[in-house]
């Protein structure tokens, strides 16, 4: 099985002015699809990996036998295909975080605004390309932390509920080095009441 691109349920330009259209469109034909045809690659040489779901494959990836060089390409391009599906999926126009989420947020950070300046914070403090999460850990509470790279939370059994790249690529076209301004526009695009 071969891993293939999400359909991505909006046009490029859905997003503006937040995130432009060919910020959008490089962001999921190029650097999405690169992910993609690495992850496919690496797997070509151990053929028992392919079975596992993208699950499995981040979950597993510091267990596998496997060439350490290769690891790394696996971690690095399963975690970057897993990340970037779940972002265009949170930010599609038709997504909204759900009642009970939100009502989580407010119970675990106070308001939401409190929230959104825990993760901006995460976010914009991050040191080089990676992402801001909420997550959900393994015991069923809710955080914010950043990751490096396309590290993914499923490596460290949390399961990612809200997710922002902060890679260069994810805002330079537009924002430059305004990671912060990228940062505040994003809020606009997630449906969080
Ligand atoms: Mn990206």
């Amino acid at each position: 099985m071969k891993y293939t691109l999400p359909t991505l349920n909006y046009a490029y330009g859905a997003l503006e002015p937040y995130i432009d259209a060919q910020t959008m469109e490089i962001h999921y034909t190029k650097h999405h699809q690169a992910y993609v045809d690495k992850l496919n690659a690496v797997l070509d040489k151990y053929p028992d990996l392919p079975s596992k779901s993208l699950n499995e494959l981040l979950s597993g990836v510091d267990k596998f036998n496997m060439d350490e060089k290769d690891r790394i390409t696996l971690r690095n391009n399963a975690g970057g295909h897993a990340n970037h599906s779940f972002f265009w999926e949170i930010m599609s126009p038709i997504k909204e975080i759900d009642q009970k989420l939100s009502e989580e947020i407010v119970k675990t950070f106070g308001s939401v605004d409190n929230f959104k300046k825990i993760f901006s914070d995460a976010a914009a403090s991050h040191f080089g390309s990676g992402w801001a999460w909420l997550v959900r850990n393994s015991s069923g509470t809710i955080s914010v932390y950043s990751t490096a790279n396309q590290d993914s939370p499923i490596t460290r059994g949390d399961t990612p509920l809200i997710a922002l790249d902060v890679w260069e690529h994810a805002y330079y076209l537009k924002y430059q080095n305004r990671r912060g301004d990228y940062i505040s526009n994003w809020w606009n695009i997630l449906k969080l009441v």
